[in-house]
């Protein structure tokens, strides 16, 4: 065949297959024209699994009379004017493809009417073909009909799957922009049948209620924007993300909408698998609502025709502050136990499950996991007040006075990191200026002779220099300027059967810790504070004592002879 330019008709109909896959990509590319003109409402009708007709009516801006044509042209849009305004559109759609594109594959009608005017305008076409014009009564809004959906393009409809599979896709679009605008009313009828119903107060949780059940609702976490880092270099992160008791055996419960574009992204999904590492077992997925706003100019959504694909400037800073949030709302969040007790009480957790936490088979070294690792407890925000006698931070949390022992607190944390560490060969060591020589009596050098590697996992480098005496070439960099010795020659006497790795971890831990007395800045103890908050048991330091004890609110009042 010789080249030749191809037909007008067969270049749209071509470039129509990007945008319209299938029902549910005409019923996308409708609700975002609708909330595009500032709908406040929106229903959406479907039949046939959206071959027979989709119709999809909102109250927003309506289209001129004299722009209702020009809507149907190939890349006619009132959203973008110059090359500029592609860097920073804020409109879901900007292509001016969707109209032009779904006339090419089915009958389409317009009602549409803008404020101010008792007449609607009317227009209908037929595979891209204009056929009928006129004046037709419509309130301010626009009504799309879509009917016989790919009648001409056989190859497409071959590609469907069954209406009930269609009509799936078409419910999850329409849940989707119902989550990522709680504020819009939709409605969607699915063969005569109310499919879904969100009443637009604004209110999240309202769309989840209507997409996922009340149950799933009852279980989600919800994450505020961006406290904890600067939101001048930050993304702004809102939505709720489930506990790990409502988790689903694949991904299509992760929404992640940016700058209220709802997006598939490896890298999201990624992000938020992370979060919830250890909390879910494997085959396990979580249900999540992701809005994400950025700087339009840190974000390319230009990168494909249904624009479902984005590409960001910044993707580490993206994952990280998506993981963060996520891992923070879910850590801060869960419920922590309720303690009932008149007298001021320990925080704790419940005794079981702190054992299994810290028993030495729920460390790294076991494998494959057997159950998922639920945190215990979280911990709640906490305000510093200050220090008492220098040993003990005191806080203010949601629920009452809270009392922390810095030491414990601090125990706590190194004790998780040295684990962690070791079991990544990660422990930072320090080797000595000069070696040092270490005497040990003859139940230590027992002890010592048959630890060697353990202490060296543990980055002390130790050797023999005979006559009971040793060579301390390095020690691990937490130790570096504390007594190493004092701690070796405990370690030698309490290291007998057991768990010698949690013991020298705590002993490390113990004795690189602040100590009671130590005058700390405000920094400081909200660095601490901010550590605890990281670790898996922050209640309990690694001796098993508490690190914090709580006053609450309810036993203050009581005891004021408020209550
Ligand atoms: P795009 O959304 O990329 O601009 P479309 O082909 O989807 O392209 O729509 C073309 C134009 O038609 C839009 O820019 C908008 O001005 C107008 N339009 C389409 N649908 C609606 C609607 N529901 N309400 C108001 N205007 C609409
Ligand atoms: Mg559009």
């Amino acid at each position: 065949m010789p080249i030749r330019v191809l037909d007008p008709k067969v270049v749209s109909r071509i470039a129509a297959g990007e945008v319209v896959e299938r029902p549910a990509s005409v019923v996308k590319e409708l609700v975002e024209n609708s909330l595009d003109a500032g709908s406040s409402q929106i229903s959406i009708e479907t039949r046939g699994g959206g071959v027979s007709l989709i119709r999809v009516m909102d109250n927003g801006v309506g289209i001129p009379a004299g722009e209702v044509e020009l809507a149907f042209d190939r890349y006619a849009t009132s959203k973008i004017g110059s090359l500029d305004d592609l860097e920073s559109i804020s409109s879901l759609g900007f292509r001016g493809e969707a109209l032009p594109s779904i006339a090419a594959v089915a009958q389409v009608d317009i009602v549409t009417c803008v404020a101010g005017k008792s007449v609607g305008t009317y227009l209908s076409l037929n595979d891209g073909v204009i056929e009928n014009k006129g004046s037709q009564g419509h309130p301010q809004g626009t009504t799309v009909t879509v009917r016989n959906l790919f009648r001409r393009v056989p190859a497409r409809l071959k590609f469907l799957k069954s209406p009930t599979t269609e009509n799936s896709h078409i419910a999850n679009v329409v849940s989707q922009y119902a989550l990522a605008f709680p504020e819009v009313k939709f409605t969607l009828f699915i063969d005569g049948r109310t499919a879904l119903r969100t009443p637009g107060r604004g209110y999240l949780i309202d769309s989840v209620i209507e997409v996922y059940g009340v149950e799933v609702a009852q279980n989600m976490l919800e994450m505020r924007d961006g406290e904890w880092e600067s939101r001048t270099v930050y993304p702004g992160i809102t939505g709720m993300v489930g506990s790990p008791v409502v988790s689903r055996s694949n991904r299509a419960c992760l929404s992640f909408f940016i700058n209220r574009r709802w997006v598939n992204s490896r890298l999201l999904t990624w992000a938020v698998e992370e979060a919830y590492h250890r909390l879910l077992p494997q085959g396990k997925h979580p249900i999540t609502i992701i809005n994400i706003s950025l700087p339009h100019q840190e974000v390319d959504i230009n990168v494909h025709p249904t624009k479902t694909e984005v590409k960001f400037q910044n993707e580490h800073m993206v994952f990280t502050t998506v993981q963060k949030a996520v891992r923070r709302a879910l850590i801060e969040l869960m419920p922590v136990p309720k303690i009932e007790a008149t007298a001021t009480t320990y925080v704790s957790t419940p005794q079981p499950r702190q054992a299994a936490l810290t028993s030495p088979s729920a460390s790294v070294i076991t494998s494959p996991p057997v159950a998922p690792q639920t945190p215990a407890v979280a911990l709640p925000v906490l305000r510093i007040l200050g220090q008492l006698s220098s040993s003990y931070i005191i806080a203010e949390g949601p629920d009452g006075l809270y009392l922390i022992d810095q030491h414990a607190a601090h125990e706590r944390v190194l004790f998780e990191k040295v684990k962690h560490q070791r079991s990544r060969q990660e422990i930072e060591v320090q080797g000595l200026l000069e070696p040092v020589t270490f005497e040990v009596n003859p139940k230590q050098e027992e002890v010592l002779k048959s630890h060697y590697q353990n202490l060296a996992e543990f980055g002390f480098s130790i050797e023999p220099f005979g006559d009971r005496t040793y060579l301390v070439r390095a020690v691990p960099v937490l130790l570096y300027d504390k007594d190493w010795a004092a701690m070796m020659r405990q370690l030698l006497d309490s290291l007998s059967g057991g768990d010698w790795a949690e013991s020298i971890a705590v002993s490390i831990a113990c004795h690189s810790a602040v100590t009671a007395g130590q005058a700390l800045t405000d920094g400081e103890m909200r660095e601490l504070i901010r550590q605890l908050e990281q670790t898996a048991i922050p209640h309990t330091c690694p001796h098993g004592r508490p690190t914090m004890i709580r006053l609450s609110s309810g036993q203050l009042a009581r005891e004021f002879g408020r209550g």
